[in-house]
């Protein structure tokens, strides 16, 4: 059976709208992005530009409904965007943790008064938000985790630490999981609540990754008191309402065409000359056309989820599939192009930074190790190790 996949006439209509818009509005100093995270807060002054003009079409949330002032937007005109915004090297999510994760967690299972008080600030991109999951004894096994919520009148006092946390140096509100019941089984003891970063007894100490750069942080609670209405669901059914944020975006179509965005960065170079390993030795020549075939594996991939999310399918251990075959593609594209550098590689540049960066993409947001067991116990139905 053949398979068709090109757009229909009113995608075609839809990707050619996306593609003008990024030709016409978007600000040249965000081209040439999509290697990495790193460069994210550096950009940005036009990452502003492009978000105000993102706003305008009503394209911040294009996956929130349309009365909390999203775009309400299909699956596959979703994914058709994040391809385009992809291709042309422009963010995608520029309204970060607070329109991927936070924002659809409350629309979920908030009360009246926190979309009253958070959704429309999202938007606006008044707040910025990061997430508090994370500690130093507890990240592939999160239900683990020990930040303790104690109850005092109208308010938990919070003790402990989180680690890891994205952004939080400029974050204005976190979204965290707490244990509030200690004796329960672990799932159930955990309450999740909304954090003013300016609280008192928060801290927030920058980490250094092995890239220079100080993209994430460890944040100390110390006594930190947060209202009981900051509470998102019911005391000690926080884990449930936690994993609602873990199921957005699942295809990493943008993870897929920026690895390919990478390669192809690197076979221009190559064939200039401006690399120290030429383009004609043959071993490099057959690496290149693997990693070539392994893009377009990585895309097909990511096609198979969203086409399960179209037909209203839950995606499981596809989506591991897909995170877990671009980030470590990511990596041997990043091998790759040491290679091709040679003694160049070395020195402190965009292939250098993308090669080191690439090291946490098998990590953050759940390990190689961790998606390897989903597809083993749920893919191809082996019994747990
Ligand atoms: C760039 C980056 C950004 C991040 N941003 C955030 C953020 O904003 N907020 C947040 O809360 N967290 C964040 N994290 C943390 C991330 O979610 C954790 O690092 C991740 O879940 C792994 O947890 P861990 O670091 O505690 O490693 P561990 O869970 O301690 O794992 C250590 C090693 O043991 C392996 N392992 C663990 N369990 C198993 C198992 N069952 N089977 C096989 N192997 C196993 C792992 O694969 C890994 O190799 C970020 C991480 C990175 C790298």
């Amino acid at each position: 059976m053949a398979i068709n996949l090109g757009d229909t006439p009113s995608e075609a209509a839809w990707r050619e709208e996306v593609r003008e818009f990024i030709k016409n509005e978007a600000p040249k100093e965000l081209f040439g992005g999509g290697e990495g995270e790193g460069s994210l807060f550096g950009r940005m002054g036009a990452i502003k530009g492009w978000r105000d003009k993102l706003a305008g079409k009503g394209w911040i949330a294009p996956a929130w409904p349309k009365k909390y002032g999203g775009a309400d937007m299909s699956v596959v005109d979703q994914f058709i965007m994040n391809e385009e915004f992809a291709e042309a090297g422009v963010p995608s999510n520029v309204g970060g943790f607070g329109v991927m994760m936070i924002g659809p967690t409350i629309i979920e299972h908030g009360t009246e008064d926190q979309k009253e008080e958070h959704l429309s600030r999202i938007l606006k991109g008044e707040v910025i938000w990061c997430q508090g999951y994370s500690e130093p004894g507890a990240g592939s096994d999160l239900a683990s985790l020990q930040t303790r919520a104690v109850r005092d009148g109208d308010d938990y006092v919070i003790n402990g630490q989180k680690i890891w946390t994205t952004g939080a140096q400029y974050a204005d509100w976190m979204y965290m999981l707490v244990r509030t019941d200690p004796d329960a089984p672990k799932h159930r003891g955990i309450t999740y609540l909304l954090v003013d970063m300016k609280s008192p007894g928060v801290t927030v100490r920058p980490l250094t990754t092995l890239a220079g750069t100080q993209t994430f942080n460890e944040v100390f609670f110390e006594d930190v008191r947060v209202p009981v209405k900051n509470r998102v669901g019911e005391e000690n059914r926080g884990w449930y309402v936690g994993t609602t944020t873990l199921d957005f975006e699942r295809s990493s179509i943008g993870s897929a065409i920026g690895v390919r965005k990478a390669l192809e960065k690197m076979i221009r170079d190559a064939k200039a000359g401006n690399t120290e390993v030429a383009f004609r030795n043959e071993a490099v020549r057959r690496e290149f056309a693997d990693r070539w075939i392994e893009c377009e594996v990585a895309k097909m991939l990511s096609y198979r989820v969203v086409n399960m999310q179209v037909r209203g399918l839950i995606p499981n251990y596809e989506a591991s599939m897909c995170k877990m075959y671009s980030s470590e593609l990511g990596q041997r594209i990043g091998y790759l192009t040491m290679h091709m550098y040679g003694m160049h590689g070395n020195v402190r540049n965009r292939a250098s930074m993308g090669y080191m960066q690439g090291v946490s993409s098998t990590i953050a947001g759940g390990t190689t190790e961790i998606q390897k067991g989903i597809i083993a116990t749920r893919g191809l139905g082996l019994p747990r190790g």
